[in-house]
């Protein structure tokens, strides 16, 4: 049972290590903060041995206390539909057989997912790699993660390292200070990403030390992994603008998920948010084929028409890509405007449905 005084008003609630300490993860926790419906009631203990819930107080913090149906709630709070999902696979992106050493996935030649700490600061229940969070098989200890940074310095061709999980930024700044530079000393690697979810999910891990330490090892990325416009926070968006000052710059992946952000109008909101934070969206992903899933699954063509929607209607910055990630790389879904050739004539149509040719000799 976590401290039932750990709340807003408690002063270590900024303090990020007592965030990971007073985390949510039992129903009488989870009862302090929200009043679970019968059907979360039952999902906590049906789930238990098979994906356990983890939440942060402050993510905890932004759920509609009444309304099951809030899209904070839905993204880690479990549900019954999540043992209804015949079509759901442990690993459909057959990760385990990209990696040629523990936990690095290759699946393009000049670049990798690294994931280097199979930890979180919570549990998103559609998470790819539910396989692994959470799970101590797939804990890399120090050697592994050599082992990871010695397969990089055999490797020349890669010069794009992702560090990913999990979460890297759950690492201490020590921890995440010598991995990232053994790998900055790599003369191969140009960029290093970081993929954390952190700034949404417990933004004040986002310490002023922390991007000092970051900023020695430039030039650094970071994507994260906001949903909702609820997750649009001042905590947010400080955790932001503190990277994008440490000269990071910062985008964001979302996933398309029923019921949380599937409809233009929410997607919309979203993004221009992002961008007034000065975060970019980058990818936005149809989700995978993952068990326990299929209740957060859209329709790829529904997904093409929220976007088809943005497009023409919002500054081309609030528009990220939406793609459908596969063994064989990520493929993007675009609404098809380029309609084909009409003899000498390329023909487009535009946001709004109009026609236009253009002369394009052959
Ligand atoms: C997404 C991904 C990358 C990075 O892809 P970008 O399109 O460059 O952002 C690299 N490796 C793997 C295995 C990935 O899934
Ligand atoms: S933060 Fe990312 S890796 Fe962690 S549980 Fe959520 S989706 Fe999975």
């Amino acid at each position: 049972m976590t401290d039932p005084s750990f709340t807003p008003q408690h002063p270590g609630w900024t303090d990020w290590s007592e965030q990971m300490r007073q985390r949510i993860r039992s129903a009488e926790d989870l009862a302090r903060f929200v009043e679970p419906c019968e059907d979360e009631r039952l999902a906590v203990k049906a789930l238990a041995d098979r994906f356990r819930f983890v939440i942060t107080p402050y993510y905890a913090s932004l759920m509609d206390p009444e309304d099951p149906g809030c899209p904070i709630r839905k993204q880690v709070v479990p549900r019954m539909a999540e043992l209804d999902d015949p079509a759901g696979l442990a690993d459909p992106l057959d990760e385990v057989a990209h990696s040629p050493v523990k936990n690095v996935v290759r699946v393009y030649r000049d670049r990798i997912a690294f994931c280097v700490n199979n930890e979180c600061a919570l549990y998103c229940r559609y998470c790819l790699r539910k396989r692994m969070v959470g799970d101590d098989d797939w804990t890399m200890k120090k050697r592994e993660l050599q082992q990871g940074v010695d397969w990089i310095r055999r490797t020349p061709e890669i010069r794009d390292v992702l560090l990913t999980g999990g979460d890297p930024l759950v690492f201490s700044d020590d921890r995440l200070e010598w991995l990232i530079g053994e790998i900055r000393s790599v003369p191969h690697v140009e960029i290093i990403r970081l993929g954390t979810r952190l700034p949404v999910t417990l933004p004040f891990r986002v310490t002023d030390d922390l991007c000092k330490m970051l900023e020695q090892f430039h030039p650094i990325w970071l994507n994260t992994h906001f949903n909702h416009p609820k997750e649009l926070t001042p905590e947010a968006a400080e955790a932001c603008d503190r990277l994008t000052r440490a000269g990071i710059p910062v985008g964001n992946q979302t996933v398309l998920l029923a019921g949380i952000n599937d409809d233009a109008e929410t997607m919309k909101r979203l993004c221009e948010g992002l961008v007034r934070m000065r975060v970019r969206p980058y990818y936005v992903y149809q989700a995978q084929l993952l068990e326990g899933t299929g209740h957060f699954r859209v329709p790829i063509e529904r997904g093409i028409e929220i976007f088809r929607a943005l497009r023409g209607r919002t500054s081309g910055y609030a528009i990220p890509q939406y793609v459908l990630d596969t063994p064989y790389g990520k493929v993007p879904l675009d609404y098809p405007y380029l309609r084909g050739r009409e003899g000498d004539q390329i023909v487009v149509e535009s946001f709004d449905g109009r026609i236009w040719r253009e002369k394009n000799p052959l």
